[in-house]
């Protein structure tokens, strides 16, 4: 597995200090556990803050500040057999992901939403939303834009749109300027995980009701 679409250095930056909002770091999360590059970065950026905080901290402190630095490190050094290409092959959902649905993607109650297409919601905050998006091979879920930024990683399967082609551990952000059409990859089913902040727009009106009624 080769990942080619990783997340931007300020969504690792936010997982990294801890600052990331819920939805976005139950992406961004799920995406390192996929990508061993990623995680190694992670924890450079991780390392780079306590060592910051040691040397900021008053003198009586440093101490205690100094040590957790070390174990830090220490976790650090024990994340980084990250060396190993798929830490968990079987797995098609893992961590953070499997604890919101409970096991791996067979547990999944599939809600259909049109030919080819089904999801389930994971997670709701304010106007962001995540949730599960399992499509047929050669099917999609219609061409839109967005009012704001949507993630999408995949998890199995792959497709590809306007942008190129993603699979298993690719994340894909997109912007409002972008209007694209992803079409499910011919050797199977794709399952991605996607986060919207705000609900998409669909080009055509009828995917646009069925998008207001779901959610999306
Ligand atoms: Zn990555």
């Amino acid at each position: 597995m080769t990942i080619r679409h990783h997340p931007g250095d300020e969504f690792l930056l936010a997982h990294a200090s801890g600052a990331g909002s819920e939805t976005v770091s139950l992406i961004v999360g799920t995406h390192l556990a996929l990508c061993p590059p990623c995680r190694v970065k992670v924890a450079s950026m991780e390392q780079m803050g306590g060592a910051l905080l040691a040397g900021i901290a008053p003198a009586e402190m440093s101490a205690s500040a100094l040590s957790s630095a070390m174990a830090k490190l220490d976790d650090i050094a024990a994340d980084k057999p990250a060396q190993s290409s798929d830490p968990l092959p079987p797995v098609i959902a893992p961590e953070p992901l499997r604890s919101y649905i409970h096991g791996d993607i067979d547990r999944v109650r599939w809600i259909p939403i049109g030919p080819g297409v089904s999801y389930r919601p994971l997670l709701k905050r304010r106007d962001a939303r995540v949730q599960l998006i399992r499509t047929a091979p050669g099917a999609g879920v219609g061409t839109h834009t967005h009012r704001g930024e949507e993630l999408t990683l995949v998890l199995t399967g792959g497709f590809t749109d306007v942008t190129g082609s993603y699979r298993r551990g690719d994340l894909q952000t997109t912007t409002p300027e972008i209007v694209h059409r992803p079409v499910t990859d011919a050797d199977g089913y794709c399952v991605t995980l996607a986060m919207t902040d705000a609900p998409l727009k669909f080009m055509s009106p009828i995917v646009g009701v069925l998008g207001k009624l779901f959610g999306f």
